[in-house]
């Protein structure tokens, strides 16, 4: 039934880059002959999941949404991927995304952009974006056409997709989810995440893709706890903090109101509500965007037309006019801009005032975060400014597109658990999402505040 749902969908979404009916229908078999016989399923027994395709899987190709790695089958899995195997799930296909997993509404996409299944109430029919980068996996989940997808968030790109939708993501504390075989976009930010129907849901599957892995060295070196099992929205004895540097001028009104609605929400549940400080907030998407595009300029130096996907060797080209045309022709113009930035803030003469500065603030918004944890166990904002726009909205104009990713940048900076789940819909009919944050490897406080407000 999923996979008739994904090949329906196909022309209006957009949501899949590649469809693999065959690997779910197998895994749904395997599941049914180990039921056969009395064996344990796994967590995810059975379960028919969306890859978000920055995932490296065997045989399947892996495009990151890039020319530049069209055709690219790899011969290794990812360590997530493969826990998500091992637990018992198996494969519909590889999902849409933001190129590279850099944007936030899945517009530079080379295999087109995901529409979401969101329409507004005032009836028109505006296309509108599904939220990015995992913008395939958010519309495929708010969709039906899966119970669940992985995402991959660097500053965002679960949550902000999740609220855009009316779905539930969390990106778990940085190295929980190992990196490898994950196409590498900004690497001591990337953390990979699910996104599912509700918390319960993303609790299971981030049980299933969680671990320590030796292959990844920022890999955490804990066991996984039982975050399902302990689930409770009861908040008797919380704190939840609410900080007042995200109440920005010019807030949109439902916005404001569901992050009001969130705290009475919580509030009912037993939390006790304290306002907190996180003095440095202004200064994280700025970071954010030095820190990002410097690590992407490092790790897209490897696709050079020599050793993946697409190469580009004119007629009596030498090894360097190969370089050039084969990356000319394979990145889009997001990921040039993010290479040229990165390049930039790197070189001799400007490391020091922007890459070094940006390192600095970033370590003020980790202490902003400690010293709000000494008064609160966990923090609520708003996931996103806006619920999501129309496609082509934002396109033309990079630094409004990067503001929607103000609230989700500092948890990713200081490597912290964040959430968003469903916090209802604004006055045109569309999802709003409400973000939890928590502290270091406190999934699960995150996850049962999620519970209470969903
Ligand atoms: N929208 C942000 C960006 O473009 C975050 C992307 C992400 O988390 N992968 O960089």
């Amino acid at each position: 039934a999923f996979n008739a749902n994904v090949a329906a969908a196909q022309d209006a979404l957009n949501a899949f880059i590649v469809a693999t009916p065959e690997k779910a229908v197998e895994a749904a078999k395997a599941t049914d002959a180990k039921r056969a016989k009395g064996e344990a399923l796994g967590g995810m027994g059975g379960v028919p999941i969306g890859m978000k395709d920055l995932f490296a899987t065997v045989g399947v190709q892996t495009t990151a949404a890039s020319h530049i790695l069209e055709g690219f089958r790899p011969e290794y899995e990812s360590t997530v991927s493969q826990k998500l195997w091992d637990a018992g799930a198996g494969m519909l296909g590889k999902l849409n995304l933001d190129q590279f997993a850099m944007g936030s509404s899945n517009e530079t996409s080379y295999f087109g952009n995901v529409i979401s299944p969101w329409r507004r109430n005032d009836g028109g029919n505006a296309s509108l974006a599904p939220g990015g980068s995992s913008g395939g996996s958010s519309a495929a989940v708010s969709a039906r056409l899966c119970p669940a997808a992985t995402g991959t968030d660097t500053g965002g790109s679960i949550r902000q997709p999740a609220a855009f939708t009316g779905i539930t993501g969390i990106k778990p504390t940085y190295g929980r989810c190992s990196r490898w075989g994950i196409v590498a976009f900004a690497s001591s930010l990337d953390q990979a995440g699910p996104m599912a129907r509700d918390t319960r849901d993303c609790a299971i599957m981030l049980e299933a893709m969680a671990g320590f892995d030796p292959k990844d060295s920022t890999s955490l070196d804990m066991p996984v706890p039982e975050w399902e099992a302990n689930l409770s929205a009861d908040m008797k004895g919380k704190k939840v903090g609410i900080p007042r540097e995200y109440r920005m001028d010019g807030m949109d009104e439902d916005v404001l109101k569901s992050w009001d609605d969130g705290i009475a929400w919580l509030k009912d549940a037993g939390a006790e509500i304290v306002d907190i400080s996180l003095p440095h907030t202004r200064y994280a998407l700025p970071a954010y965007y030095i820190i990002a595009p410097a690590e992407a300029s490092s790790n897209l130096a490897r696709y050079d037309g020599v050793r993946y996907g697409l190469r580009d060797l004119p007629e009596g080209a030498n090894l360097q006019d190969m370089y050039a045309a084969t990356r000319a022709a394979g990145f889009g113009a997001e990921v040039k801009r993010r290479i040229l930035i990165g390049t930039y803030v790197l070189s001799a003469g400007f490391y020091d005032a922007y890459y070094t500065q940006a390192q600095k603030v970033r370590t003020l918004i980790s202490l902003d975060f400690k010293n709000a944890f000494e008064s609160c166990d966990v923090i609520l904002a708003p996931t996103a400014p806006s619920a999501a726009f129309a496609l082509g909205e934002n396109v033309d104009d990079p630094l409004k597109m990067y503001l929607n990713d103000v609230f989700a940048v500092p948890a990713s900076l200081a490597g912290l658990p964040a959430m968003s789940v469903p916090a209802g819909l604004n006055r045109e009919g569309l999802p709003l999402g409400l973000q939890v944050i928590g502290r270091a490897f406190d999934e699960q406080g995150v996850l049962n505040a999620g519970l209470a407000i969903e």
